[in-house]
C-alpha cells in the first residue's frame, strides 16, 4: 500500500491569501482540490491519500511539527502541501514546486510540477530548492520523514490564473495524484 498525504497549507483561523474572482482562501480552495485528489484513489486498491490539516492553537513551528509528525506516524511516503501564490502585482502568473533538495523531495516535485503544468498551462516557473531555514516554505520541506513537495499552482491574486484553475480542477486533481502515486 502506498501512503500518500495530503497537507493543506494554512489553517481554518488563519487560512492564507484569497483569490480577486471570489474570495475563497488558501484554505478553502486547497481543501476541496485535495477531496478531489483523494477521490482517485479510491479506484486504486494499493493507494491510500489521508488529508492532513494544521491545527490553529499554537504557534507556526509547531502547527508544522504536529502535522508532519501525524502524517510520518501514518506512514506517509510522500507528502505534499497544498497552497496557491499570492503578489501585489496582479499580472504575476506561474507555476512552482518547492523542494527540500533531497533525491526523493526532487523526483517528486519534478514529476507534480511537471503534472500542474500539463494542467493548467500557465508558465513553467519549474522546481525550486528551499535549503533549511532558507526561504518561505522550508520548514515544511525539511520537518517529516518523508520526502515533501510544496506546490504553488496558481496566482490567486491574478484574474485569469483563477478562472484557468477553476476550469481545469478536475484535470489538476487528476495530474496531481497520478504524479504522486508514481513517486509513493
Ligand atoms: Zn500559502
Amino acid at each position: 500500500m502506498r501512503k500518500i498525504a495530503i497537507i493543506i497549507g494554512h489553517n481554518a483561523k488563519s487560512q492564507g491569501a484569497v483569490r480577486v474572482t471570489d474570495g475563497k482562501s488558501e484554505f478553502q480552495w486547497n481543501s476541496h482540490l485535495a477531496e478531489m485528489i483523494r477521490a482517485h484513489a479510491g479506484c486504486d486498491p494499493d493507494a491510500e491519500i489521508r488529508i492532513f490539516r494544521r491545527q490553529s492553537g499554537f504557534g507556526y513551528t509547531k502547527q508544522i511539527q504536529d502535522v508532519y509528525a501525524r502524517a510520518d506516524a501514518w506512514g506517509a511516503d510522500v507528502t505534499i502541501e497544498l497552497h496557491f501564490n499570492a503578489s501585489a502585482s496582479s499580472a504575476a502568473s506561474y507555476t512552482v514546486t518547492l523542494s527540500s533538495g533531497s533525491a526523493g523531495s526532487l523526483a517528486l516535485c519534478e514529476r507534480l510540477q511537471a503534472a500542474q503544468v500539463s494542467a493548467l498551462g500557465l508558465r513553467d516557473a519549474g522546481v525550486k530548492v528551499r535549503e533549511r531555514n532558507g526561504g518561505r516554505g522550508w520548514r515544511s520541506l525539511w520537518t517529516g520523514r518523508a520526502p515533501a513537495a510544496l506546490i504553488e499552482p496558481y496566482f490567486g491574486s491574478n484574474f485569469n490564473d483563477c478562472i484557468v484553475a477553476d476550469k481545469r480542477k478536475e484535470e489538476l486533481a487528476r495530474e496531481i495524484y497520478q504524479a504522486a502515486r508514481e513517486s509513493a
